[in-house]
C-alpha cells in the first residue's frame, strides 16, 4: 500500500540535521514517558489544528519524537499534564498551523540560474545535472524556511532531485520531504521531450521518459519507478516552456498505459494539461491530478468532480514569465487563466495547492495564497488546500493536520492569516517531524551539515 511505503520514508528521517529541543527516541518502545523520550510543549496563541474546522485560542500542542501526542486547551506545563519534564516552546503570541505543502515545484532551478552559471557553462544553454543537484539542495532548504514541510517535485530530466530527496531523508541536509517524479513522461516532440533530434538514442529516450505507443509508455513509467520515482508526471499538452501548441499530444491508449502502469505500481499520476479535450481524456483514463488546467471546460470540471480528480491550479504560473514573452509560444497568448481555478472552486472540484515554483523564485510559494483568496477562496479554504487537501492528493494520511498521531510538522506566523492571508509570506517558526528548523524567523541549522549518517534508515 502506498501509505505504508511513504510511512517508511517519513519514519526514515534522520534526526541529526536540525537543531532540536528534544532528543528523538525510537517510537513504539514502551508506554511510559521515560521510554518515549522527552516531550516538547508548544504554547500556541491560536492554533488551526485542522484547517477547515476553525481556529482555537490558547492551546498546548504536545510533541513527542516525530509526532503530535496531544492537543490540549490552555497553556499546560509538564506538571499539569503529568508527563515529567518537557521543553516549552513559547508561541503564545503566534498563529500556529500545520506545515504547508506545495504539490507542484521544480527544485532543480529558478529564473536567472542560467545567467548565474553561464560563465562556468561556456555557452551551454541549460544547467548541468550537477548544477541542478546543488540547486535542489539550496532551494529545498529555502522552501522549508518558507513553511513548506512537504513538496512534490514534478519533472526533472535527470537524477538531481532524487539525490536531494535522499540527502534530506538521510539527514545530511535540511529540507522538506520531497515526493519526486523524475522525468516527465512525454511523446516524441511533446511538451517534456527535451532530447535533441540528433541525439535520439533509445537510452536517451528512456532516460527522458519519451514514449510513443502503449508498450513504450508502460516502460517509461516503469523506468522512472525503477529510478526511485514517488509519483509519475505526464505532459499531455504544450505549455509556457515549450513551443508545441496547446493541443492534446497523447492518444487514449498511451494515456491509459501510463496511468494504469503507475497505479499498478501504487504511484499517483499528475498530468500537465491546458487543452480541454486533453483534460477530459486524462480524467477518463483515471488521472489523479490535472496540473494547471487553464483551459478546462465546464464538462471537464464536472468529470473531475465526479471522478475525484484534483486540480492543482498553479495560479502563480498562469502568466507567462517575462523571458518567454520574447519567444512568444502560443501559450503566451492565453489570458485569464485563473478562471479555471475560480470555476473549479465554485463547482466543488478538489483544489490542491501547487505553484510551479521554479518558474519563479523558490521560497515565494506562499504568494499563491494571495491569488487564491483574490480569486474567490476563503483564507481558511486556501490553507486547507495546502494542508488537508494536498495530503489527500499525496495519499499520505499522517500529515496535514495537528492531531494526535500525526507527524509534528508545525509552523507559526506572527499575524492572523485568516484575517490577512499574506501573513503566510513571513514564516517565523518551522518544525518538521518534531524537530525545530526555524525559530524567530531564522533557520537554526547553518550551512554546516553533519557527517554522512549511513544507510541504516530505509530509503522509501
Ligand atoms: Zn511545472
Amino acid at each position: 500500500m502506498r501509505t505504508t511505503a511513504l510511512l517508511c520514508l517519513l519514519l526514515g528521517f534522520s534526526t541529526q540535521s536540525i537543531a532540536q529541543p528534544a532528543a528523538i527516541s525510537p517510537r513504539g518502545m514502551g508506554d511510559s514517558s521515560e521510554t518515549k523520550g522527552p516531550a516538547t510543549l508548544i504554547h500556541a496563541g491560536t492554533v488551526l489544528a485542522v484547517p477547515g474546522n476553525g481556529p482555537q485560542s490558547t492551546m498546548t500542542i504536545v510533541v513527542r519524537g516525530d509526532r503530535v501526542e496531544a492537543v490540549e486547551s490552555g497553556h499546560q506545563s509538564a506538571a499539569d499534564l503529568g508527563i515529567g519534564s518537557a521543553t516549552v516552546l513559547d508561541l503564545s503570541e503566534h498563529f500556529v498551523l500545520p506545515g504547508l505543502m506545495d504539490a507542484h515545484v521544480h527544485l532543480r532551478s529558478q529564473p536567472f540560474d542560467r545567467q548565474v552559471t553561464r560563465g562556468f557553462n561556456r555557452g551551454r544553454t541549460s544547467l548541468t545535472p550537477a548544477q541542478k543537484g546543488v540547486n535542489a539542495i539550496i532551494y529545498a532548504r529555502r522552501t522549508l524556511a518558507a513553511g513548506f514541510t512537504t513538496v512534490r517535485d514534478l519533472g526533472s530530466d535527470d537524477q538531481s532531485v532524487f539525490a536531494a530527496r535522499d540527502a534530506i531523508n538521510r539527514g545530511r541536509v535540511v529540507g522538506p520531504r520531497i515526493l519526486v517524479s523524475g522525468a516527465s513522461v512525454a511523446v516524441t516532440a511533446g511538451h517534456a521531450d527535451t532530447t535533441n533530434v540528433d541525439q535520439n538514442s533509445p537510452t536517451l529516450r528512456m532516460q527522458n521518459a519519451v514514449c510513443d505507443g502503449e508498450a513504450e509508455c508502460r516502460r517509461a513509467v516503469r523506468y522512472q519507478a525503477k529510478m526511485g520515482a514517488d509519483v509519475i508526471k505526464v505532459t499531455i499538452t504544450g505549455g509556457f516552456a515549450s513551443n508545441t501548441k496547446l493541443l492534446p499530444q497523447m492518444f487514449a491508449d498511451e494515456l491509459t498505459a501510463i496511468i494504469d502502469t503507475a497505479h499498478q505500481l501504487d504511484l499517483k499520476v499528475a498530468a500537465h494539461a491546458y487543452h480541454p479535450d486533453a483534460i477530459r481524456d486524462a480524467v477518463a483514463a483515471g488521472v489523479d491530478s490535472i496540473e494547471h488546467g487553464f483551459l478546462v471546460s465546464d464538462d471537464g470540471l464536472r468529470m473531475m468532480k465526479r471522478e475525484g480528480a484534483f486540480l492543482v491550479p498553479t495560479i502563480s504560473a498562469s502568466y507567462p514569465p517575462p523571458f518567454l514573452r520574447q519567444i512568444d509560444p502560443p501559450s503566451v497568448r492565453l489570458r485569464n487563466e485563473y478562471a479555471a481555478f475560480e470555476r473549479a472552486y465554485k463547482m466543488g472540484v478538489k483544489v490542491a495547492f501547487g505553484t510551479d515554483a521554479g518558474t519563479f523564485a523558490h521560497g515565494d510559494n506562499a504568494k499563491e495564497f494571495g491569488l487564491m483568496v483574490r480569486y474567490g477562496m476563503t483564507p481558511e479554504d486556501a490553507i486547507r488546500a495546502a494542508t488537508v487537501v494536498t495530503a489527500d492528493l499525496f495519499g499520505i494520511d499522517d500529515i496535514g493536520t495537528l492531531e494526535p498521531g500525526q507527524l509534528a510538522d508545525v509552523i507559526a506566523v506572527t499575524a492572523d492569516p485568516l484575517d490577512d492571508i499574506t501573513a503566510l509570506h513571513s514564516i517565523d517558526f518551522v518544525m518538521k517531524s518534531g524537530q525545530v528548523a526555524k525559530r524567530d524567523g531564522v533557520m537554526l541549522d547553518g550551512m554546516t551539515y553533519p557527517d554522512f549518517v549511513g544507510f541504516s534508515t530505509p530509503e522509501r
